[in-house]
């Protein structure tokens, strides 16, 4: 059979979306997630694979897992990943993001694992001097929690150097959408995201929606973002690991559709597929937001063969909408 692949925060949502295309793929998958943000009834009713209970920066727990599992790559996605908090708390992020991370490798390490799928981050570009943004951009990270990302980023790549340790990394843009058969979704608490907080609006749950800044320099003056849909990221994932586990070399990915939507494009498009009113608030810029990011997929459809299957925003809100009206039923 396949091997074994250890994958943390696989009960998040970008994480048990990538579970659910790794066991389609044919992959033994072990679970490791503090369940801070994870959601336990997700792996045991949909994903149904084996779930530990427990953080990156737990060694001998990862010792033990390494020595009795034959585990043949990791894929990183439990982090912190509340922009605001991460400059209201630094120490929270620098622990779980970059510590955990460190405690993670080193455990791979003593045990000659040597294939690693990182989550990192457009927010590692910090203000973008161009886009769409390529690879070889400056990364300048605006907050703490790119900051952190950035960090691992450079952990990556002097660990290649010095250790042979070969990792793909993946910057994301936007992450929305929801498996297209209902079986998975987006699900913060609490939630933070654009797309799922009109879409709460659209149910009623929220009075309004805040659109944070009208005054960017923007055609309608609200920020633009590429919006990928989760699947596809998680696509990317397992061509990503199966790249390395096949002897591909170090290599680092945006992975984006190449368009960007502005904030009020995404409400129009929310109306038009929820066919609900949806009353947004004018509000001020949230600190720390860039007017516009875009990133596009071409090195990852060239070197991975990677071929995004839902680059419509309509289609993006349209499966997280499906979800959002299954879990307030
Ligand atoms: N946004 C907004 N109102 C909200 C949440 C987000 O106007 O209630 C804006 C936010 O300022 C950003 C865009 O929507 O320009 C996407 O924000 P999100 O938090 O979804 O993702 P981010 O770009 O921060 O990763």
């Amino acid at each position: 059979g396949k091997p074994t692949i250890l994958v943390t925060g696989g009960a998040g949502y970008i994480g048990s979306h990538t579970v659910l295309a790794l066991k389609q793929a044919g992959f033994d998958v072990i679970i490791l997630d503090n369940l801070v943000y994870g959601h336990r009834d997700l792996v045991e009713k949909v994903l149904q694979v084996e779930l530990v209970v427990g953080d990156t920066g737990d060694r001998p727990l990862l010792d033990n897992l390494f020595n009795t599992r034959n585990i043949a790559a990791v894929m990183h996605f439990s982090a912190y990943a509340y922009v605001g908090e991460s400059v209201s708390d630094p120490a929270k992020y620098y622990r779980n993001n970059v510590v955990g991370t460190l405690t993670l490798l080193e455990a791979m390490l003593a045990a000659s694992v040597k294939k690693f799928v990182f989550s990192s981050t457009c927010a590692t570009y910090g203000v973008p001097e161009v886009v769409p943004i390529p690879e070889d951009h400056p990364q300048n990270p605006i907050n703490p929690y790119g900051a952190s990302k950035l960090m691992v980023e450079r952990i990556l790549s002097d660990f290649h150097a010095a250790y042979d340790l070969k990792s793909v990394r993946f910057r994301y843009f936007n992450a929305a959408g929801a498996d297209p058969n209902g079986l998975l979704g987006e699900d913060h608490n609490p939630e933070t995201h654009l797309i799922p907080l009109v879409l709460q609006t659209a149910l009623g749950k929220r009075e309004s929606i805040s659109v944070f800044g009208t005054d960017y320099p923007t055609p309608d003056g609200t920020c633009i973002r590429d919006y990928i849909h989760v699947t596809d990221l998680a696509s990317a994932h397992v061509l990503g690991l199966e790249y390395l586990l096949k002897g591909g070399d170090s290599e680092v990915f945006n992975l984006g559709n190449g368009n960007g939507f502005s904030v009020k494009e995404v409400i129009e498009t929310a109306r038009e597929v929820t066919q609900r009113d949806i009353k947004v608030v004018e509000c001020d810029r949230r600190p720390g937001d860039p007017p516009a990011l875009i990133g596009s997929g071409d090195k990852a459809r060239k070197i991975l063969g990677w071929h995004p299957q839902y680059s419509s925003v309509e289609e993006i809100i349209t499966h997280a909408w499906q979800w959002h009206q299954k879990r307030h039923q």
